[in-house]
């Protein structure tokens, strides 16, 4: 397998490595939270060994983004002896095992292997949208229309993934913001706009006139055409 151990622990994150190397896999270690986050979403990694506490960017927030940008990638924590709090709010964000520290190699191995196996077993279900004539397999980051294909970044399938998710309702755009960069409100709500209308560009008949992801005055945004 292909897989990211992320821990900022020099000594503890070579000796993972060294570990998983001898066990037949292909290994790259970053050490902060904001880098982990970043190649994650960029390759596609079999697993990803996640320490929880991190410089830059902690292990739960780097958890949820990749959760959101990867919905089927197994996410393997690393956590210290008594964080409860960590391990539960882990899980909640979508991790899919946890191993405590400190841990044996024997563990270690074990648990990465049988995650490995059950993502394997367990094809990632097909993410494919189609509104108004375009087709969106954002589990690939591809976007068709009339037989021409462009790719989205993980943002983009991030925001097209939450608007669909709850396309009951507008969504507002500090709650992207939030849900999808992971960023506190000092950023701006025009961030969010700029996105869209590039990602409008991509994926819309007509930018001009958008049926996927439509305006809501004063509201936000909201997946395909409202009523009213
Ligand atoms: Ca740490």
């Amino acid at each position: 397998m292909r897989i990211l151990v992320v821990e900022d622990e020099a000594l503890l994150r070579e000796g993972i490595s060294d570990l998983l190397r001898g066990d037949g896999h292909a290994i790259e270690a970053v050490g902060d939270g904001v880098t982990a986050a970043e190649r994650g979403q960029a390759e596609p990694f079999d697993l990803v060994l996640l320490d929880l506490m991190l410089p830059r960017m902690d292990g739960i927030e780097v958890c949820r983004r990749l959760r959101l940008a990867r919905p089927g990638l197994p996410i393997l924590m690393l956590t210290a002896r008594g964080d409860e709090d960590d391990k539960v709010r882990g899980l909640a964000e979508g991790a899919d095992d946890y191993v405590t520290k400190p841990f044996s190699a024997k563990e270690l191995l074990a648990r990465v292997r049988a995650l490995g196996r059950r993502a394997a077993g367990a094809p990632a279900a097909a993410e494919l949208l189609e509104m108004d004539g375009c087709q969106l397999d954002l589990g690939r980051l591809v976007a068709r229309r009339e037989g021409a294909e462009v790719t989205l970044t993980a943002r983009e399938a991030g925001i097209l993934r939450w608007l669909h998710r709850h396309r009951e309702r507008v969504v507002a755009r500090a709650e992207l913001l939030e849900q999808v960069w992971g960023a506190s409100a000092s950023m701006q709500t025009r961030t969010v706009d700029m996105t869209i209308a590039n990602l409008r560009k991509k994926i819309e008949r007509d930018p001009g006139h958008p049926r996927l992801i439509v305006s809501v005055k004063g509201l936000g945004y909201a997946w395909g055409e409202r009523e009213g």
